[in-house]
Parts: structure tokens; C-alpha cells; sequence
């Protein structure tokens, strides 16, 4: 765990002011641009959930777009399928929708009507966790689909900005800076 931690902390860039000034943005693409990054995170994802009690997920569910390249490897590594919680107008079909405020802007979030079988149970990723309105929109997506939402696991968590509070699901992070 240690040298997963050391990997985030040196991997993850901070950019002061972007994409809006007072937000600093952290950039995970060097992380992903390392051949270990990805092994690393879907280890130590893998046992942090084994580590909270987690067991037993149906699916993994991620949040376009950097909760796709966490959540599929993830899938893969947990022998199950993956869902996408998808941007607006980018899924076909009938949706479930919900917007929501961002740390910078405001979006709205879809999961496909029949995309998660009643009762299924679902770990949801993505890269960062910040205000939370992102994942508990996701949640709500989750649900209306028919999930049950075990956790949601992200990279990192920005506690300041106080996510972990507006969830009812477990949060497993990585790392809390
Ligand atoms: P929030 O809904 O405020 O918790 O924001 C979380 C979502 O926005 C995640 O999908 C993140 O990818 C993205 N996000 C929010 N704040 C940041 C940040 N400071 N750095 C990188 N991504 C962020």
C-alpha cells in the first residue's frame, strides 16, 4: 500500500487555477502514462475493498470519463461487467437522467434504462471525489437502474470540499489530500 500511496502522490499532478481559477485540478494522466499505474490502482482498489468488507459486486460502474479507464481495468480484475454513467445525449435508448451541481459548473449524468439487473451490486469509481454532487448523482442513477450500491471508490478525495457527507454509500479512497 505504501508504494501505491508513493505512486499516487508522484503520479498525480497538481495544476493551481484550471480549468477555472481557485480549483486545483489534479491530473492523473501521468499515472496513467506509467506501465504500473493502472496493475497498481485496480491491487490496491481490489484490496481496499476486500479491506472495508466489500465483497461480492455484480458490477462496476464508472463516471465518464476517467471513472471509465479506472473502472473498466477494475471490472476486468474483479471478473465482472462494467456499466458507464455517461454524459448527456451520449447514450442511446431510454435513460435515467440527473443533473447536478460540479466544483466548477453544472452537468448532467445518464445510465440506460435496463443497464443494471434489479438487485445488482454495484461498486462505483471515479478518479476524483470533490463537492460528491458527481457521485451522488451516480448513486441515484445506480439505484433508479435498479443497483444496489455497495461503494464508491475513488483515487483521490478532496475532504475539504466535504463528498464523503453527502453520500450514503461507503467511500473508499485512495488517498485524501
Ligand atoms: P464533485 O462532483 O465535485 O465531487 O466532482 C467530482 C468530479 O469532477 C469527478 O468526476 C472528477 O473527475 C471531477 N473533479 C472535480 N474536482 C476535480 C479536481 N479538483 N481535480 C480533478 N477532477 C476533479
Amino acid at each position: 500500500m505504501a508504494e501505491l500511496e508513493a505512486l499516487l502522490d508522484t503520479r498525480i499532478r497538481s495544476i493551481p487555477d484550471w480549468p477555472v481559477p481557485g480549483v486545483v485540478f489534479r491530473d492523473i494522466t501521468p499515472l496513467l502514462a506509467d506501465p504500473a499505474g493502472i496493475p497498481a490502482v485496480v491491487e490496491g482498489i481490489a484490496t481496499a475493498l476486500t479491506a472495508a468488507g466489500v465483497h461480492g459486486a455484480d458490477l462496476v460502474a464508472g463516471v465518464e470519463a476517467r471513472g471509465f479507464i479506472l473502472g473498466a481495468p477494475l471490472a476486468v480484475g474483479l471478473g465482472v461487467g462494467f456499466v458507464p454513467v455517461r454524459k448527456e445525449g451520449k447514450l442511446p435508448g431510454d435513460v435515467h437522467a440527473e443533473s447536478y451541481d460540479l466544483e466548477y459548473g453544472q452537468a448532467t449524468l445518464e445510465v440506460q434504462v435496463g443497464a443494471v439487473a434489479s438487485g445488482h451490486r454495484v461498486v462505483l469509481v471515479d478518479d476524483v471525489l470533490a463537492t460528491g454532487g458527481t457521485a451522488a448523482a451516480a448513486v441515484n442513477l445506480l439505484r433508479a437502474a435498479g443497483a444496489e450500491v455497495l461503494a464508491l471508490v475513488c483515487l483521490l478525495e478532496l475532504p475539504a470540499l466535504g463528498g464523503r457527507e453527502r453520500l450514503d454509500v461507503p467511500v473508499i479512497a485512495l488517498r485524501a489530500v
